[in-house]
């Protein structure tokens, strides 16, 4: 039953931690809107970084189709010049006419995507000089929040040693028990009795689980929750 004790101890551990993380995440109002700001921006960042990706790539291709236009274009041209026949001559005007529209029709929208990644590229820029900047006004007024809190911060650098040591005296399979759990049911793996209950789900337990409690021989689990029992 020594690993209810340490089970028992994590769980208390983690419930000190959720609540100086909570004051810790509480940023005063200018933080937050620091914070906010700083998120925002990255967001916008990654949404233009796609859309430059995209633009590279669609230039990549329109290029290459480029490329081939010119080179009907050329051969369309020269066809023009070495035909003598009249008849000849205006079927290969009228294929350099064609020729020449093909080529602008891929011209022009790679120019506008050209035109397109310039703009995207100037804008990247400026929302990472923003950023940077919001980043740099968030840490300072941060570190200012850090210290005025300096022990939540010392108290959670001791929980969470504390929570490494007690993790330390479980096997892999134990911690992992518990830490699915307690993320699958609001932080609490390890629960008291009360009146006969599972205070985790109010579900009464059966006779043979409350005397097996009271012998306190093996670690039990509440049937309906799963999560680990003890009598308070
Ligand atoms: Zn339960």
């Amino acid at each position: 039953m020594e690993n209810l004790v340490i089970l028992r101890d994590l769980q208390a551990t983690l419930d000190y931690l959720v609540t100086i993380n909570r004051e810790l995440s509480a940023l005063p109002p200018d933080l937050a809107a620091l914070d906010a700001r700083v998120k925002a921006t990255e967001k916008q960042i990654a949404e233009k970084t796609k859309a430059l990706e995209t633009a590279r790539a669609q230039i990549q291709v329109k290029s290459k189709e480029l490329t081939q236009a010119q080179k009907d274009e050329e051969r369309a041209r020269a066809a023009v010049k070495t035909t003598s026949q009249k008849v000849h001559y205006t079927a290969a005007i009228r294929e350099l006419d064609e020729k020449e529209r093909l080529k602008a029709s891929v011209s022009k929208p790679l120019k506008a995507l050209e035109s397109l990644v310039l703009t995207l590229e100037e804008a990247l820029a400026f929302l990472e000089t923003e950023r940077a900047a919001a980043q740099a006004q968030f840490d300072e007024l941060h570190a200012v929040f850090l210290d005025e809190h300096a022990n939540q911060v010392e108290g959670r650098k001791k929980l969470l040693s504390k929570k490494s040591t007690l993790e330390a005296k479980l096997t892999a399979a134990e911690v992992t028990r518990f830490h699915r759990l307690a993320g699958a049911r609001q932080g609490r793996a390890v629960v008291p009795v009360e009146n006969g209950a599972c205070s985790g789900c109010n579900v009464k337990l059966r006779g043979p689980i409350l005397f097996q409690l009271k012998e306190g021989k093996t670690l039990l689990t509440c049937e309906s929750c799963q999560r680990t029992l003890f009598l308070p």
